[in-house]
């Protein structure tokens, strides 16, 4: 098995030359700095928007999507899901906005990849929710009831134990939910194709290029690189997980988790075996979850979204390479299809996930209404990532239409306490969901402890799950 960093989406889409890093000064109408694909949608509508206008993407990694949007399981969700927490905290209309904004993201990358020849793997297949465990049956109803109130009864569909076993057949799974609009994508492939048509649209990439300091005033902004310098009329700051550094625009804001995957070689009579032919992503229903997607080449790729927390921003290290979860994580999956023992896992990677306490993503503007930044997907950021960068590049251009009247931007959310106490605090409240959890699917009523740690974050007005 070829446990790495960049994991095999990287791999796959094939060896990329990196870019010229930053040298010198530069000016530019807008900046854009994390090359993700928050900070890739930022400067694709700015272009869309306005394509005189002169835009600089600055980006840490080598090569643009080598961070979490080229790493991460490709799930590409509309948010029906969290329709009841997007409802919770900001009522009825704000939430069937954001929800709707969400799904229509999905074909805006159905759209883009078709329109731009970029073969990012996209694949309309749904998303399943499914039970694996009797105190997990009925999670979805919350989320069923609020799409049917709130007039959209065709976002999500109960499926019942057969309808589920039709879809994928798999020992433990019980009853579920369907989200028609979901799809499938290869991240790699998606992230690197919106950086070559950003280049050949004449955005300017720097590649290598971490911005070390960042400053906003009345006047506009500057970065600094080790090379260089950037000024802008604005910019967008759309750098993940590192948003949470000591200096980070989002350093009170997010918790920096992980989540970790493995690949096994292609088994396709396997899937065959189980009827998994639709494409589906699948999850659980845990707030540490599993979740599991096919490719075209018959592979099952599975992650688990409970690996540790992570001290202040550190998005390396164990955040990305963690042996002992990819252990527990490939155990797992057998769990899941028995079949799959004796075929091999081939890969396994990681990487840093930007959670936020309400784990919903937001917006936040600087002092000077002149820098916007944004994190906080918690885990799901493949389609909402493009519904935020058309917020942003419409914020970073001072236009106001449907997209700046979003209820994330610089929406009342609650903070994290400061580190070590949030780490401690985090790290003790993940171990406790997890042995919850753990009990859960084994049938057992999980242990005083371990059920108190899990119920702190709605007692501090955070919310864990979808
Ligand atoms: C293993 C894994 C599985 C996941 N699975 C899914 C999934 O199936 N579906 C889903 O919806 N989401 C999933 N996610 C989450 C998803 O990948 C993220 O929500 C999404 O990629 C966030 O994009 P982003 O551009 O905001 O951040 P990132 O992808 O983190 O991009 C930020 C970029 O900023 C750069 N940067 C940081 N600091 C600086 C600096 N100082 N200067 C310049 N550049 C900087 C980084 O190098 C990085 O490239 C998963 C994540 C992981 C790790």
């Amino acid at each position: 098995m070829k446990h790495t960093r960049l994991g095999y989406w990287i791999e796959e889409a094939g060896e990329v030359a990196p870019g010229a890093s930053l040298a010198g000064e530069r000016e530019a109408d807008a900046l854009v700095v994390g090359g993700g694909y928050t900070g890739l949608w930022t400067a694709w509508y700015l272009r869309q928007l306005e394509p005189e206008a002169r835009v600089v993407l600055l980006e840490a990694e080598e090569v643009c999507g080598h961070g979490p949007s080229g790493r991460n399981g490709g799930f590409c969700n509309a948010m029906w899901i969290s329709l009841p927490s997007l409802r919770g905290r900001w009522g009825d209309e704000a939430a069937l906005a954001i929800a709707v904004a969400a799904e229509q993201a999905v074909g805006r990358i159905a759209e883009f990849c078709e329109r731009e020849e970029v073969d990012a793997w996209f694949r309309p297949a749904g998303y399943m929710q499914v039970s694996t465990a009797a105190a997990h049956d009925g999670a979805w109803l919350a989320a069923l009831e609020a799409c049917r109130e709130l007039g959209m009864p065709e976002a999500m569909r109960p499926l019942t134990r057969a309808e589920v076993a039709e879809r994928c057949a798999s020992p433990v799974f019980r009853e579920g939910a369907v989200c028609p609009s979901s799809a499938t994508v290869q991240p790699a492939r998606l992230a690197l194709g919106l950086r070559d048509r950003l280049r050949a649209a004449g955005v300017e990439i720097f590649e290598s290029s971490a911005v070390r300091s960042f400053r906003e005033g009345a006047d506009g902004v500057e970065a600094r690189t080790e090379g260089g310098s950037v000024r802008a009329g604005r910019a967008v700051l759309a750098i993940g997980s590192a948003a949470k550094g000591r200096h980070g625009p989002l350093r009170g804001r997010l918790t920096v988790a992980s989540s970790h995957m493995v690949l096994t070689e292609p088994v396709p009579e396997l899937l065959e075996q189980v009827g998994w032919d639709g494409g589906e992503c699948i999850t659980d229903c845990r707030a540490l979850l599993d979740y599991f997607r096919t490719t075209p080449d018959g592979r099952i790729a599975f992650g688990w979204g409970g690996g540790r927390i992570a001290m202040g921003a550190r998005t390396k290290g164990r955040a990305e390479v963690d042996a002992a979860v990819i252990a527990a994580t490939a155990a797992h999956l057998y769990d899941y299809f028995p079949g799959l023992r004796g075929k091999r896992i081939t890969h396994a990677w990681g990487g840093p996930i930007d959670a936020s306490p309400t784990h919903l993503p937001e917006i936040r503007s600087l002092r000077h209404g002149r820098a916007f930044a944004a994190a906080g997907y918690t885990g799901n950021g493949v389609g909402p990532t493009n519904m935020v960068g058309r917020s942003l590049a419409a914020l970073a251009l001072d236009r106001r239409d449907d997209s700046t009247n979003l209820a994330f931007i610089d929406g009342a959310t609650p903070r994290v306490p400061p580190e070590p106490f949030h780490w401690i605090g985090g790290e003790a409240i993940r171990l406790g969901i997890q042995a919850k959890e753990e009990a859960e699917m084994a049938g057992k009523a999980p242990g005083k402890l371990a059920s108190a740690a899990a119920k702190v974050p709605e007692l501090i007005g955070f919310h864990i799950g979808r």
